[in-house]
């Protein structure tokens, strides 16, 4: 079950795919910084959250550098089995939520993946308005001047940006970028680039 599936969510799995190599898996496993089962014990129903009292047994490890998401939560059972347990008020047995050692210097996004996966756990298994409303009010998604991995994101995305076109200063000629080097003339009117 990883992060938004929307265009995000794919510039941050190519994101991760590329700097996975980058990074080293820390020694020790995450940790689940202190008070945040007891917020999300305090906010959730034991309707919708019928695992929520066996969130202190889940198992938190780090994702292998190769992963292309950011965190994931497994239960060791079909999904079908998962929800009759939720039903019967039964416990969810092992879960493990896992999450991508690139996290491990970006605190905040560290602790809102980990929040996503943790609601999971308890029992919030799908990616509804009430799993995203939880996450926020828990582990608002950092601001960009908060999280050194959306910095870099959005450096490499205007990167690509860049890359894509040149654009002639003199004539406003648009062409396809197919040189790492700036191109010495325009190609249209001949002035030099700029
Ligand atoms: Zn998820
Ligand atoms: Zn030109």
């Amino acid at each position: 079950m990883g992060m938004a599936g929307n265009d995000f969510g794919g510039r941050l799995r190519r994101y991760v795919t590329a700097i996975a190599k980058a990074v080293m898996t820390p020694d020790t496993p995450p940790q689940i910084p202190e008070g945040l089962i007891a917020q999300i014990t305090e906010k959730v129903t034991q309707k919708e959250a019928p695992f929520v009292s066996h969130l202190s047994r889940v198992r938190v490890t780090w994702l292998e550098l190769e992963a292309d998401r950011l965190g994931n939560t497994c239960f060791e059972m079909p999904p079908h089995e998962v929800e009759i347990r939720k039903r019967q008020r039964m416990p969810p047995g092992p879960v493990t939520v896992s999450l991508h050692p690139i996290l491990v210097d970006d605190e905040k996004l560290f602790n809102h993946t980990l929040t996503h996966e943790l609601l999971h756990a308890a029992g919030l298994t799908q990616h509804d308005t009430r799993h995203a409303d939880l996450v926020d009010e828990i582990s608002p998604s950092p601001k960009l001047s908060e999280s050194p991995i959306l910095q870099d994101i959005r450096d490499q995305a205007l990167a690509q940006q860049e890359v894509k076109d040149w654009t002639c200063g003199h004539c406003g000629f648009i062409w396809s970028r197919t040189t790492v080097k700036a191109p010495s003339r325009c190609p249209k009117c001949a002035r030099p680039f700029k």
